[in-house]
């Protein structure tokens, strides 16, 4: 796809970033590339309209800034991944490994129902360890079932395996 090279080229890599030796890819140039924004959920939408799509589920934050516009396009509803203790009501919270640690992320659970088709939606995917957060979230815990996640940006162990937990992963470009 020839959109795909001007899309690559639209993220800044910003080294050292949050911290030294990190390169890190940030997507908010891509947004501020109006035709490179569009292709990305353009190239998202046309993969996804004839799926039978039923919810769209974003990883917080920047799993926000693409599912919404993806959701919208293909007629599914959008529920947000969230990090712990920002979403009121009933919730459920999976963890997964940090480089320190662990984190959580939680949805509201009037959200999805059994037999929702979700397609899970995140900027970045590196170890995979989020994007697993949120297929046991949907999957194992809600009893939807996930289609596929995809990403604007995924390394190439990745890409080349394509699956995580058993889902297939979609990603658009690799990290520069
Ligand atoms: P993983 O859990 O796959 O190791 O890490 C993916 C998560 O970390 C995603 O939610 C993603 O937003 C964030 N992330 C890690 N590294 C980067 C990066 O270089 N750029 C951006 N935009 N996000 C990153």
């Amino acid at each position: 796809d020839p959109r795909l090279e001007a899309i690559s080229q639209a993220i800044r890599v910003v080294p050292h970033f949050p911290k030294k030796g990190i390169m890190f890819q940030d997507i908010t140039t891509l947004l501020l590339d109006h035709k490179a924004f569009q292709d990305t959920v353009d190239i998202f939408v046309d993969r996804y309209r004839n799926m039978d799509i039923s919810v769209v589920a974003g990883i917080e934050a920047r799993g926000f800034m693409f599912g919404p516009s993806i959701a919208l396009a293909i007629g599914a509803k959008f529920v947000p991944l969230r990090k712990p203790k920002k979403l009121p009501g009933k919730v459920i919270c999976e963890e997964y490994e940090l480089e320190y640690g662990t984190d959580c992320l939680e949805m509201q659970v009037d959200a999805v129902q059994p037999g929702d088709r979700a397609l899970i939606v995140d900027d970045l995917v590196a170890t995979g360890g989020t994007l697993s957060a949120a297929i046991r979230l949907l999957g194992k815990r809600m009893g939807a079932q996930v289609v596929e996640c995809g990403c604007v940006v995924g390394l190439p162990e990745v890409k080349g395996q394509c699956r995580l937990n058993g889902k297939p992963v979609y990603i658009l470009v690799e990290p520069r």
